[in-house]
């Protein structure tokens, strides 16, 4: 969602968020005596806090805790900042009988500590907040839900209480009905209505069997983007699913990633499922000694990899355990760095257009504290980045001190049809692994250098985007990517073989093309094909046959009347070749 600031607020709408997260955990405390109060951060939408307490809330309470909540607000009670010692602070808070409090001040708290008090709700806090309680008018509580105190999955379960907040009243209208429409079109609802895909408790959380329709769309998807690779000079290279544990030690990742599965032993060899491809990538490179004159080398790979997200993130195509990304690895020279990035970012954008996507945000994210690499190759790497996307004339924002401790990035943000952001595109420089690896290349003066390393996805992975596209479309993909093209639907039996000559017809030409021979009535089929939300309905009896020609409907358009069949067919290849977006007949 936007961050929609306003001019007339002096304050932001992270700090309006996070205030109403006191006034939540001060609503909650009223109600609910003996209640212990975590953590209550603002977030992406909104807010939540984390609540210790034996009975779960069920929907009446965060009805009463809102009701509350509307009447604090009412007293515009002051938002009161006090400094204490720590000391002070932990026999405060041990007298409210806050304990997870006491432990958070004894672990965060400096000499002294700073609280806000509004009422008699007191917190643990640096602030900034809004300045009384009326300010928080325009909010609504939306769920509530597991969470581990700190994070920790063998720490205390917490209750999360989930809520949003707007300055002005229709924005949180609207984000009300993003919200509506967004369940309709949730992906996981419209996965297996569509028979898209599905998941299967048999085979463990987060891994996804593609269905054939799904697998249909998947395969467009992966033709479209093998080609485009080519076409701007990267070769495709396969790599295999594990690999010896050694290789995950030299890259790192035993120490520094925590999402690997435990390791597999076979004959006393410890292998790793990957989770990244760019060890194998480097080890093609490093595969023969490589010249200043063979570089840029742009490899691609829609590698699959397996990384062991907790139970609790798992979320549909989102959030999975195994996934293919959309990966490559560009090795280039100082010199090359620049221009590699800025096609990066031109096939980025021209990939995502295609698909449907107009809006992006792009972000530029620099040095952290800790990084790898020297402060010389940070430098020029990240003026590299910020010309190329000058060049490109991308508006972007810079992420001071957010880069990846490896290198500094860019990353590419699309808005759907609902305006919400997803981050698909992300570039990356890697002063880490080819330091860690070792990789060099003979230069013009003979002498071994090392060549810039790039990592990138457009998509992120294909499970990933699939789900934001099914979202995006709320199911009715354009007409080069729905996984059945058109439907054949013949009146009467008798029109069976005409409708079979024509799937034929449709299928050499590579249309993805179905005939519905069931004897229902032809009302029946057609509302069954639009629930299906195939793009194109060719409806078949007498006259169609005589004249070779064809009744079309046009999905979520209607009637279309009749075409001759050819002329049609030509169109259709035509939607396809040009990937339009809206069926134009
Ligand atoms: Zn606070
Ligand atoms: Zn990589």
């Amino acid at each position: 969602m936007d961050k929609k600031e306003s001019k007339e607020f002096d304050y932001s709408l992270d700090t309006l968020r996070h205030s109403a997260s006191h006034l939540l955990a001060h609503a909650v405390l009223e109600l609910f005596q003996g209640t212990q109060t975590g953590v209550g951060p603002a977030v992406e939408d909104g807010f939540y806090y984390d609540f210790l307490r034996d009975e779960p809330f069920t929907k009446e309470d965060l009805k009463l805790i809102e009701k509350r909540m509307k009447e604090i607000s009412e007293q515009d009670i002051p938002l009161e900042k006090f400094t204490c010692s720590k000391q002070e602070a932990v026999e405060l808070f041990q007298d409210l009988g806050q304990d997870l409090k006491v432990e958070l001040i004894k672990e965060k708290g400096g000499d002294k500590v700073t609280c806000y008090q509004q009422g008699d709700f007191v917190d643990f806090c640096l602030g900034p907040h809004v300045p009384s309680t009326g300010a928080i008018k325009h909010f609504k509580l939306l769920s509530v839900s597991g969470a581990y105190w700190k994070g920790d999955e063998s720490g205390q379960q917490l209750q999360r209480i989930y809520g949003t907040v707007f300055f002005k009243e229709k924005d949180l209208k609207d984000y009300l009905q993003m919200l509506e429409e967004a369940k309709k079109r949730d992906h996981r609802k419209l996965g297996p209505e569509l028979d898209l895909f599905s998941t299967d408790e048999r085979l463990g959380g987060g891994l996804i069997l593609w269905h054939p329709k799904g697998a249909a769309v998947r395969a467009v998807i992966e033709d479209f983007w093998r080609r485009e690779h080519q076409k701007e000079g990267y070769d495709l290279i396969y790599s295999p699913h594990i690999a010896k544990l050694d290789v995950w030690r030299t890259s790192g990742h035993t120490e520094f990633y925590d999402a690997l599965y435990p390791p597999l032993i076979s004959d006393n060899v410890e292998y790793q499922l990957k989770p990244m491809n760019c060890p194998f990538h480097i080890m093609v490179y490093q595969s023969s000694q490589r010249s200043y004159r063979e570089l840029p080398l742009r490899w691609a790979e829609l590698g699959t990899v397996y990384r062991y997200e907790r139970g609790g993130v798992l979320h549909g195509l989102l959030r999975v355990r195994g996934f293919t990304q959309d990966d490559a690895h560009i090795f280039c020279r100082s010199d090359q760095l620049e221009e590699e990035i800025r096609r990066t970012i031109s096939m980025a954008l021209r990939v995502l257009k295609t698909f449907g996507f107009e809006e992006f945000d792009v972000y530029l994210s620099t040095r952290p504290k800790k990084f790898s690499g020297s402060v010389q190759d940070w430098n020029e790497a990240t003026k590299a980045l910020e010309k190329a996307l000058q060049e490109e004339k991308i508006d972007f924002s810079v992420d001071e001190g957010e880069g990846v401790f490896y290198g500094p990035k860019i990353d590419i943000k699309i808005k759907d049809a609902l305006n919400r952001s997803w981050q698909c595109t992300t570039i990356q420089l890697d002063f880490n692994l080819s330091e860690k690896f070792d990789l060099t290349y003979v230069g013009e003066d003979g002498e071994f250098h090392r060549p810039f390393m790039i990592h990138r996805a457009l998509l992120g992975s294909l499970e990933r985007f699939f789900g934001i596209l099914i979202e995006h479309y709320n199911g009715n993909f354009p007409f080069w990517l729905a996984p059945v093209q058109a439907i054949i639907i013949p009146i009467a039996d008798r029109h069976n073989s005409y409708a079979d000559q024509l799937k034929q017809e449709l299928k050499k030409r590579e249309i993805r093309t179905e005939v519905d021979k069931r004897r229902e009535k032809l009302g029946y089929k057609i509302r069954d094909a639009e629930k299906n939300k195939i793009p194109v309905i060719l409806v078949v009896g007498d006259k169609e046959m005589e004249r070779e020609t064809v009744s079309v409907r046009v999905h979520t358009e209607g009637d279309k009347g009749s075409y001759n069949f050819k002329e049609l067919l030509e169109k259709m290849l035509d939607l396809k070749e040009n990937k339009d977006l809206e069926i134009i007949l």
